[in-house]
């Protein structure tokens, strides 16, 4: 079958779900093809979905913002009741640790300039607040199997605190919700359409084939496809002028039982040991990693492979790890959690640009900590997608986005895939 629209979107995880709203909204016709059986079955599926506002740059800082109002207003950001219910944002507050307070200077000047309120807190006010957690400075990270590990702290951890950060509690029904919004307000949602090629047609028409023999004609297409989006670039012939390249990483996050009266009613981002701990409903917390340089990066070349399970050693590194900032939390025996891929950027940030053929944009290098912007995604692209189509050269000068609530201005050159990669640049989720 044939379908034609304005805009096809490849990918319904949240970020693909959050632009087929968003191009809806400014009036295309949109059609959505995800191979998985429902939205939200990718990356999406095992975001620990914090919401926090770190990054080291100040576009970084002020999208995390702007989202926020999104998730806070979720009812009125999506404008439809979904029956299935909505994902629901806890604000629990932040607390990022570190082994001194270093870069607390440039982290809050960027705090300062963006509005969101923080509070350093030194190891005296870290152990008031958080009488539960291990003030001692044990980093920089050691494998958790080396005797250094378990060497008595060198010194203390500062910490920064954000009282509005938080977790989203179901990213996947949060993805959900976006594609219902969408739906309703008259996309289309082509599941279970595995995108086997992507071809432009002379008049610049791109044809979308599937797998299953359904066919979709846009002028525009939006790659939305996570740690697949190479993939589909690669169908695509784009990707010869990108000064920014994406390579799918496996990432484990694991559950575990919270002890019984736990400071971590907060989320923690522990850079001192390289794992973050988040609350994860009921009696349980949410143990990730922030990718120490101790660890060995678990590249993919296919993220259909990649084992769903988590395993011992992994869990024993994060959780143990956790465990020395928690010293009332016990290590199981058996793991357990979730693990996916995410598609990391070299910048660890992502790129949400055009591209150098005609009407084809990508919305990728996510970079494992792009949930929580996935509200103001949607609204980025749409901006982006108007204005280049409308002639604007964005490569010679890029697009200007104001943020709907904040009212900050933010060029998407931030974002482009022609962007220099500092030397300084992110290395890690932290973004
Ligand atoms: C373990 C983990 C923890 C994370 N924690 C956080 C966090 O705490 N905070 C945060 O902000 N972010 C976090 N992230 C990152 C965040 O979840 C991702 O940035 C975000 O979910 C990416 O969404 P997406 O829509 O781009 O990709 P995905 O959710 O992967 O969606 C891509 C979709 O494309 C579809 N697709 C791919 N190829 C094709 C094809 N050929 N044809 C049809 N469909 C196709 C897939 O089926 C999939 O549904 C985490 C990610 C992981 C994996």
């Amino acid at each position: 079958m044939l379908h034609t629209a304005d805009a096809v979107v490849v990918g319904a995880g949240v970020i693909g779900s959050s632009v087929a709203l968003e191009l809806t909204r400014g009036g295309r016709t949109v059609v959505v093809v995800d191979k998985a059986g429902d939205v939200g079955h990718g990356s999406t599926s095992a975001s620990s979905a914090i919401i926090r506002f770190n990054y080291s740059t100040f576009e970084g800082v002020a999208l995390a913002w702007e989202a926020l109002h999104g998730w806070r207003s979720w009812p009125e950001h999506l404008g439809h009741r979904d029956p299935a219910g909505l994902a629901t944002y806890h604000r629990t507050g932040l607390v990022l640790l570190t082994r001194d307070d270093a870069g607390h200077g440039r982290a809050g000047a960027l705090f300062d300039r963006v509005g969101v309120p923080w509070q350093a807190w030194g190891p005296a006010e870290l152990h008031r607040r958080l009488p539960d957690v291990d003030t001692g400075s044990f980093g920089p990270p050691k494998p958790v199997d080396s005797e250094e590990f378990f060497a008595p702290a060198s010194g203390e951890v500062h910490g920064v605190h954000t009282p509005d950060a938080g977790y989203v509690d179901d990213p996947s029904l949060a993805a959900h919700n976006l594609a219902t919004a969408a739906r309703e307000a008259g996309a289309r949602l082509l599941l279970r359409h595995r995108v086997v090629s992507v071809r432009l047609l002379p008049g610049s028409v791109w044809r979308i084939g599937t797998a299953e023999g359904d066919t979709v004609e846009a002028p525009v297409v939006v790659n939305a496809a996570g740690p697949w989006s190479g993939r589909v670039d690669e169908m695509a012939g784009v990707g010869a002028d990108f000064a920014v390249t994406t390579r799918p990483l496996r990432q484990e996050v694991h559950r575990v039982p919270a002890p019984a009266r736990t400071a971590a009613g907060v989320v923690l981002a522990d850079l001192d040991l390289g794992t973050y701990v988040r609350p994860g409903g009921g009696d349980s917390l949410l143990v990730g990693g922030t990718e120490p340089e101790c660890d060995p990066l678990e590249w993919v070349e296919d993220p259909d492979a990649v084992d769903p399970n988590p395993t011992v050693g992994r869990f024993a590194a994060q959780v143990t790890r956790a465990a020395r900032r928690l010293p009332r939390l016990r290590v199981p025996h058996r793991p357990s959690g979730v693990a996916a891929a995410y598609d990391v950027s070299d910048d660890w940030t992502p790129i949400y640009d055009r591209t150098d053929r005609p009407g084809f944009y990508v919305a990728i290098g996510t970079s494992g900590n792009q949930f929580k912007n996935a509200p103001v995604v949607g609204q980025v692209m749409e901006r982006l997608v108007s204005a280049v189509e409308d002639g604007h050269d964005h490569d010679a000068t890029p697009v200007r986005f104001v943020a709907p609530h904040t009212g900050h201005t933010l060029s998407l050159g931030a974002f482009s895939r022609l962007r220099r990669v500092a030397d300084d640049a992110p290395s890690s989720v932290m973004g």
